[in-house]
């Protein structure tokens, strides 16, 4: 039978699969035929597709299929699966294979999810459009011209062009939440402690989260329902679930407010990115969702505590790659030549530039002009989200400020590119959970681009934005 992949969901799926009409390996088949190579969503195909498949189908003869058991999913290859090549996007991971698996993957397998393959990514995440991957630039699904977005552009490019039905991402100043905007699909980054970074190849650790992409609400949830929860290889994980005091507060029934941060929409946005969003906040209303405008005083420093925080913790995380322990080594005449010649042709330019800026913002001197004001400023954006929250219950921003950009357009000037996390990073530094949402299309040379709404939520709400978004997209 052919299988429609564009209107499957992992319930379809299952029900299919249960039903027989057709098998975890033809679902699997399905999605490895319909691999574009062109668009270069994928550093590799696993080569076990079909056995891990066959496993599936045998738990759907013997009945202890669950919802999750035979989907095939793509994995962004900064996540650890036990004896798979995992690169980071980078050279100097070129031959590494993961000795264990992420929490992630340890709870997919216990379900019985099916790997197809791990995505392309800017390397060890660094970046906004998979431009900075040293296996090349992933694509954008509406135009091959345009960058997926990233840093797990391959993943959303995996999903939003049926190469698979669901995929993990990392997110740790916008890489689920920017690329789901561009490709036209959902993307879902967690409450900070909600998921384990156990397996994750360390970005910033305290900005790093895993989550999914889908193309619809409930296939996030099922996603996250899997992956979350404490985990004792993670200690900043949280407890399960939500204290009695958060509870209490929580009726998801209710009439909900929406907070809009106008001060902080006035420059820099695509002039139809912000007609759009203005279109976004009438649908909701029309639903019955209260619309207030908020105060963040201090959200426009959220970008620059990012790119202060951010490459200083790249610079500790990155130490480990020294050409011993890991992956590629070019020696010199002696050990700093050793290093300086693993480092310097391992890492590509972007890696490197954050490694130095890192160093320099931690070193003796600097450390409290940087490092430690930024860390102050983290507090008190922190508190003013505080404050938002107590006034309303989510808040809407834009996911970026403009489409999907043409591939090359922003390499020569890095803060162009980080001008353009402005909207996602802040869920980072403060840790609450945000999703992305398609919102409609904009168009750009004749081509219909795709564009995300951002919902922000209080820490572990997660449940607030699953049902804002069935709202808007239902
Ligand atoms: N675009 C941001 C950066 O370059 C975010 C990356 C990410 O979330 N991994 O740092």
């Amino acid at each position: 039978m052919v299988i429609d992949l564009k209107t499957l969901t992992i319930k379809k799926a299952h029900e299919a699969m249960k039903a027989g009409d057709f098998t975890a390996q033809e679902l699997a088949q399905a999605y490895l035929d319909n691999i574009n190579p062109e668009l270069n969503a994928f550093i590799l195909i696993f080569d076990d597709v079909l056995e891990q498949s066959k496993k599936a189908d045998e738990r759907f003869k013997n009945g202890t299929a669950e919802l999750l058991t035979g989907i095939p999913m793509a994995i962004k290859n900064n996540i650890l699966i036990k004896g798979k090549r995992t690169t980071a996007g980078s050279k100097i991971l070129e031959n590494y294979k993961a000795t264990y698996d992420a929490t992630v993957i340890t709870k997919l397998k216990k379900v019985g999810a099916v790997f197809i393959g791990g995505t392309n990514l800017d390397e060890f995440a660094h970046g906004s459009s998979t431009e900075n991957s040293a296996y090349g630039v992933t694509k954008n699904t509406y135009d091959l011209e345009r960058v997926a977005g990233g840093s797990s552009g391959g993943s959303a490019v995996a999903v939003a062009s049926d190469m698979a039905l669901v995929a993990l991402g990392s997110d740790t100043g916008g890489s689920i939440r920017q690329p789901a905007s561009f490709n036209g699909i959902l993307g879902l980054k967690t409450t900070y402690g909600r998921v384990s970074r156990s397996g994750a190849v360390a970005m910033g650790s305290s900005f790093d989260q895993i989550g999914p992409f889908a193309k619809n609400i409930e296939d996030i949830k099922i996603v996250y329902d899997c992956i979350k929860g404490e985990d004792k290889m993670d200690s900043t994980t949280l407890k399960n679930g939500r204290t009695e005091e958060l509870e209490q507060k929580i009726d998801l029934d209710k009439k909900m407010t929406i907070g809009i941060p106008r001060h902080f929409l006035q420059e820099g946005i695509d002039a139809d990115v912000m007609e759009n969003f203005e279109e976004s906040i009438k649908k909701l209303k029309e639903k019955g969702y209260e619309v207030k405008e908020i105060e963040l005083p201090n959200i426009k420093y959220s970008l620059a505590v990012y790119y202060i925080l951010m490459p200083a913790e790249v610079s500790a995380n990155l130490s480990r790659y020294d050409g011993v322990r890991f992956g590629f080594k070019k020696e010199g005449e002696n050990l700093l030549e050793d290093y300086m010649k693993t480092k310097g042709e391992g890492f590509g330019k972007e890696t490197r530039r954050r490694i130095i800026l890192g160093t320099y913002i931690l070193s003796a001197g600097y450390k409290d002009a940087y490092y430690k004001k930024a860390q102050v400023l983290r507090n008190i954006i922190r508190k003013d989200f505080e404050k938002a929250f107590s006034e309303v219950d989510v808040i809407l921003t834009p996911t970026t400020p403009s489409p999907a950009f043409v591939i090359g357009s922003k390499g020569d000037d890095p803060v162009q590119m980080y001008l353009g996390d402005i909207f996602t990073v802040s869920s980072n530094v403060v840790g609450n959970p945000a999703i992305s949402i398609p919102s409609g299309f904009v168009e750009r040379d004749g081509k219909n681009l795709p564009i995300g709404l951002q919902i922000l939520a209080p820490h572990l709400y997660e449940d607030v934005l699953v049902k804002i978004s069935d709202d808007f997209l239902s």
